[in-house]
């Protein structure tokens, strides 16, 4: 997507907007009018709707999490539980809603791109359930490191297709998956997994990300008559932060706070905190945040959590940023895969590693904070992917002990 083309509408401040190339331009905007079309439609609401709680399981808890705040010693923390939703992520908030609206548009045929597979994973779900054709683009390095995704999509009679050209990653699979989009629109949906790409994808998945941020908006009254002090949520490309925040962007009394992945530490070169370290610049069809180096050239990046490990954010991060509205904060590798092992621990819930970014930096605030403040964590996801990777990571800890 790096042809630089018009970029009316879709903007936050100087950022988002449409970089695409021309043969893109009538999808995108096809797709442009169909989300302004169905957004508000009674019928697609309704539908939405049933899927989201007679499928996937919500409302999801707002869970006072007493025996953490006891630990932490200081304002109460209450957690947000994604990661009870169907798929064991946030996720499906998004490709729900996306394959509803591939459906109203008359599209047969779903393609998406994964890197780490959870993206796949809730795409293959939401075709599943809606009778849709799936194909998913991954590199074959990444098959390789998430073979279990891999078996898990094609359960979900989704086909995956091998990406075997340049880093043999992410960026190769956006790339094919693209291709594959230009090469047939007409019967295809192009089904993105956060608030990023050109527009209208960042303004629309936030969208199908609010449930989050309202449900916490009227489940806050079952424990305090205020809104809460805090919300904090991790931010790989920003969905589940911008779902959280975004009904409490106008509302002064919360404090909104994001969790980059700090990676090795942001001296290290080794993170993936975008906003924290990264400069302006165009990647994926928008303006944005990037990791780069001075020539453009998009960096190397890493993130113990597979989730969050991408060199960009979401544009509308990049803008609250800017004017102050969101507090962007990082957490290491280490001080999350702590959170994770004290969250198994004090609360039977074990977290996913990017959720447990946010974790651990409310942990921090809640150390700091008064009695009577409340400190609200979105929990994006569930663990069980991750419990290779922690048991690697602490048995190498404790061979370096
Ligand atoms: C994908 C994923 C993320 C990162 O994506 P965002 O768009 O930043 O929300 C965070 N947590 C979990 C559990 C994920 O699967």
């Amino acid at each position: 997507m790096e042809a630089a083309l018009g970029t009316e509408g879709g903007k936050f401040g100087k950022y988002g907007g449409k970089f695409i190339p021309e043969t893109l331009v009538p999808a995108i905007n096809e797709l442009e009018s169909a989300y302004t079309a169905f957004k508000d439609d009674p019928v697609f609401l309704k539908d939405l709707d049933y899927y989201l709680t007679k499928f996937a399981g919500r409302p999801t808890p707002l869970y006072y999490a007493k025996n953490l705040t006891e630990y932490a010693g200081g304002s109460r923390i209450l957690l947000k539980r994604e990661d009870l939703l169907h798929g064991g992520a946030h996720k499906t908030n998004n490709t729900i809603g996306q394959a509803l609206l591939a459906k109203r548009m008359g599209k047969r045929r779903i393609i998406a791109e994964t890197g780490a597979g959870q993206h796949g994973v809730g795409t293959a779900i939401a075709c599943a359930a809606l009778k849709l054709q799936c194909e998913i683009y991954m590199g074959s390095r990444d098959m390789v490191r998430q073979k279990s995704n891999v078996f898990r999509m094609r359960l979900l009679g989704a086909k995956v297709h091998e990406v075997n050209t340049g880093s043999k990653t992410l960026k190769d699979a956006i790339n094919e998956a693209l291709r594959d989009w230009i090469s047939n629109v007409q019967d295809t949906y192009y089904l993105i997994g956060s608030v990023v790409g050109p527009h209208p994808y960042p303004t629309m998945v936030r969208d199908f990300q609010c449930v989050i941020g309202n449900e916490i908006r009227s489940q806050i009254h079952d424990y305090s008559p205020r809104s809460p002090d805090f919300i904090v949520a991790c931010v790989g490309g920003g969905s589940n932060a911008m779902g959280s925040f975004y009904p409490f962007i106008t509302d002064k009394a919360t404090s909104l706070v994001g969790v980059e992945a700090g990676g090795k530490g942001l001296n290290s070169r080794q993170h993936c905190a975008s906003l924290l370290a990264g400069s302006e610049g165009i990647l994926h069809g928008m303006q944005t945040y990037i990791l780069q180096d001075k020539y453009g050239q998009v960096s190397h990046t890493h993130s113990i959590s597979a989730g969050l490990d991408y060199p960009g954010v979401g544009p509308e991060h990049a803008y609250l940023k800017d004017i102050d509205r969101v507090k962007y904060v990082d957490c290491t590798d280490e001080l999350a895969v702590d959170a994770f092992v004290r969250l198994c621990k004090l609360e039977g819930i074990i977290p996913a590693l990017e959720s447990s970014h946010a974790v651990a930096y409310a942990m921090k605030l809640a150390k700091k904070g008064q009695k009577n403040q409340d400190i609200v964590v979105t929990l994006s996801g569930r663990g069980d992917k991750d419990l290779g990777i922690v048991s690697r990571y602490l048995q190498r800890e404790r061979e370096h002990k």
